[in-house]
């Protein structure tokens, strides 16, 4: 049994930290909404969440709040803990974390997550790390209480170029897979009988095998549930903008990731508010070429 500080339960911390509270370890919790996880004792402050633990696990929206949380708990953490930040950031803010903790004697892992609310509740999550071999060996047993498969990707900051590259892939091929059925929708073509071909031919990939945004067709997903998320174009949106940074700051080549952030942005901004990010497929139905 561990002694884990949790700070950051939403819509993937709670259910985390709830698989924790299951798998026999004593968690602390943090939010600043003042949520509550059945199970986890609740602390009045993050600094008091990370006072005294083996283990400290942020779950937080984005590498601002991370910076900001980070100056709060490291200076709680006991020498010899490890501080495993899984939300989605940007690789400055990771490295950032990563330093800070350094300085402070403490071991740090960058471990963002895919899988979305139904791998984090079914524990099933795929965790992506960056740190040293300490740091990932200490905290491997509780990534495999919360999750499936875990990669130890490199040093500080290599999980989150991994997450960024992965959604960055994802956003592409959730845009071409809707437009594959836009199109196909004008020529006549039977929904059921792209997804039979191309599922089991070479444009089969995640966002049409697994998460078909053709209502009806394939597996359930989001687009069986009027679009409602499930994963949302809004923070598909943030990770598609963290890999334009990233690219930016290494003079990468990433034409498609851009015009994907550019398409998301588009969506967001008006009918995508709120819904899934398979919604793109409405979304194109509603337009011509021009
Ligand atoms: P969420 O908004 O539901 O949860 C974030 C929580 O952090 C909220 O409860 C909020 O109150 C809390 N918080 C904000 N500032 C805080 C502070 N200073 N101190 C303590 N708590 C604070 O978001 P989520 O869906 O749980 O996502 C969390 C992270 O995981 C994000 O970085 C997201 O990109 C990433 N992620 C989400 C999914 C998904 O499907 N939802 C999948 C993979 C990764």
């Amino acid at each position: 049994m561990s002694r884990i500080g949790f700070i950051g339960l939403g819509n993937m911390g709670a259910p985390m930290a709830a698989n924790l509270v299951k798998a026999g370890h004593q968690v602390t919790g943090f939010d600043v909404a003042g949520v509550t996880v059945e199970g986890v004792a609740m602390a009045g402050s993050a600094a008091e969440t990370a006072r005294g633990q083996d283990a400290v696990i942020t779950m937080l929206p984005n590498g601002d709040i991370l910076r900001s949380v980070y100056a709060e708990i490291v200076p709680a953490g006991e020498a010899g803990a490890v501080f495993i930040d899984c939300s989605t950031v940007d690789v400055d803010s990771a490295r950032a974390a990563h330093e800070m903790a350094k300085a402070a004697g403490l071991l740090s892992v960058d471990a963002p997550v895919s899988g979305g609310i139904g791998g984090a509740a079914a524990g099933t999550l795929t965790f992506m790390a960056g740190g040293s071999e300490e740091a990932f060996a200490k905290a491997l047993p509780l990534f495999e209480v919360m999750g499936g498969k875990t990669v130890h990707c490199g040093e500080a900051g290599a999980g989150q170029s991994a997450k960024i590259c992965n959604n960055m892939i994802l956003g592409i091929s959730m845009i071409g897979v809707c437009e594959a059925f836009a199109l196909a929708d004008k020529l006549g073509l039977d929904r059921q009988s792209l997804f039979d071909v191309v599922s089991t031919s070479s444009g089969s990939c995640w966002s049409v095998n697994t998460y078909c945004p053709a209502p009806g067709i394939g597996p359930k997903s989001p687009a069986d549930n009027g679009y409602k998320p499930g994963f949302a174009a809004d923070l598909m949106l943030k990770d598609l903008k963290l890999s334009q940074q990233a690219a930016e700051s290494v003079d990468a080549a990433t034409p498609m990731g851009q015009r994907a952030t550019e398409l998301y942005a588009d969506f967001v901004a008006g009918e995508g508010k709120g819904m899934d990010f398979s919604a793109m497929l409405p979304h194109l139905m509603g337009k011509g070429r021009r």
